[in-house]
């Protein structure tokens, strides 16, 4: 069985604010960023000390991790930033561990959202911007994207990264043919697409796939729980 965390170094964290409470209404003004009413963002990114934790519990539980790095963290300006560059610490830590064999990572998206509509609104969620593959966008993008996210991956593991997790399993025929093209070998999501491109999609339902943010919401301890509650060991990639 696989054992995989997404979000990496993606700052839809940061910016991805809805609510699911009163049929949207919890999305009025800034009513979503209330713990109560808040479904997802706003979360701090993994530190040095979450990843050298989650470690530990890899290696005692003889486990191994695929980690979903988003390529770059998006600003409030449409900044990009090269996870190696802005997380530095985290990033040497895990491109040991991938040098070790226990994590391996996957490409997660360049950006994990549409550049300049990843801002929360006033009124409304802005979940769907914080999506990369839309079929309505051009294959240029989809191309520009994993070849961009892919090289930066590359160059700060010093190895081929052939794997691509679609943000929030969102993806089409142009991903695929985007993502063939750019060397990428293995799809992983919950929904496969049927295709003619030399390339595998690994269904993800059968995955433990978790993100950063129940780490950070609940403790490594949540993480541990998952270990011993799968007898399964979580011992390979594929
Ligand atoms: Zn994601």
């Amino acid at each position: 069985m696989l054992l995989r965390i997404d979000d990496i170094g993606a700052s839809s964290k940061e910016f991805e604010i809805y609510s699911k409470k009163y049929f949207g209404f919890g999305n009025f003004l800034f009513l979503k960023y209330l713990r109560h009413f808040k479904a997802w963002g706003k979360y701090s990114e993994l530190s040095l000390e979450d990843w050298k934790n989650i470690s530990l519990l890899i290696n005692k539980y003889n486990a191994k991790l695929l980690i979903g790095v988003t390529a770059c963290w998006v600003d409030k300006d449409s900044n990009l930033t090269p996870f190696p560059i802005k997380f530095p610490k985290e990033a040497m830590f895990i491109k040991n561990k991938v040098k070790e064999g226990s994590f391996k990572v996957a490409l997660h998206g360049l950006t994990h959202c549409i550049v300049g509509k990843h801002k929360p609104r006033l009124f409304t969620s802005n979940r769907k911007y914080h999506r990369e593959f839309w079929d309505y966008l051009p294959f240029e993008l989809h191309f520009e994207n994993i070849r961009k996210g892919k090289q930066i991956l590359d160059d700060w593991l010093e190895e081929d990264v052939n794997i691509l997790i679609p943000p929030g399993n969102v993806y089409c025929l142009k991903t695929i043919k985007a993502a063939y093209q750019n060397g990428i070998k293995y799809i992983n999501a919950d929904n496969a697409i049927k295709h003619e491109y030399n390339l595998k999609i690994i269904d993800s339902k059968n995955q433990v796939c978790f993100h950063d943010r129940e780490i950070k919401l609940y403790g490594v301890k949540w993480l541990k729980k998952i270990l011993d509650d799968n007898k399964e060991e979580f011992y390979d990639f594929f």
